[in-house]
């Protein structure tokens, strides 16, 4: 598909935690590749792909800054959320304490990012719970608590793995219609 074709163009943020994995699901979804080793201090800082909605019959260049290892300084400026239409909010389904973080980059998001932001909740490394009994043993959250949250907060909400791929697509999918929604309704 060339370059040209599109007809949109949304900036997404990434935030969450210092490695739950935002610039493995970055990666992921632009380029299809999973790195098990990335050097941390190679943070990704851009990316970009087009996602076709063939029942909209609209092509979307969606554009994703990835926080680039400032996270771990809590220094995330406001040019960073400037102009940004989408977030995803990652937390690491192994990790309580980045769940509860999520809660306070969800507040950084908020007072910083436009107020009309659509920001999807992504519980990443979904692959570590998948190993039978073992991987019941990593979840650090329910999908049951985690989707209560998203839903008391308005937040869209995904488990996935940037490993896999699985649901990777589909965060920024059903976050790519929200905004389209609510473009049309004139929000
Ligand atoms: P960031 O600091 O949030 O950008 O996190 P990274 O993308 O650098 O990932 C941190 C570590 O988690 C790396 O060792 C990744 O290979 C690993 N990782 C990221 N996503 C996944 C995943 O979905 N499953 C598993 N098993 N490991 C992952």
């Amino acid at each position: 598909m060339s370059d040209l074709t599109w007809q949109f163009i949304i900036k997404f943020i990434i935030v969450g935690d210092a490695g739950v994995g935002k610039s493995s699901i970055l990666i992921r979804f632009t380029d299809s590749r999973f790195l098990a080793n990335p050097d941390p201090t190679l943070g990704v800082e851009f990316g970009s792909k087009l996602v076709h909605l063939a029942d909209e019959d609209k092509t979307i260049k969606v554009q994703i800054w990835d926080t680039a290892g400032a996270e771990q300084f809590r220094s995330i400026t406001r040019s960073y959320y400037r102009g940004a239409a989408g977030a995803l909010l990652v937390y690491d389904a192994t990790s309580r304490t980045s769940f509860n973080n999520a809660k306070s980059w969800l507040q950084d998001v908020r007072e910083h990012a436009d107020p009309n932001l659509t920001c999807i909740l992504v519980a990443n490394k979904l692959d570590l719970l998948q190993e039978g009994e073992e991987g019941d043993r990593r979840r650090a959250v329910t999908k049951e608590e985690a989707a209560a949250w998203a839903n008391e907060e308005g937040l869209l909400f995904l488990e996935g793995s940037a490993k896999t791929g699985e649901n990777i697509e589909e965060a920024f999918e059903s976050a790519v219609r929200d905004i389209l929604d609510k473009i049309k309704r004139g929000v």
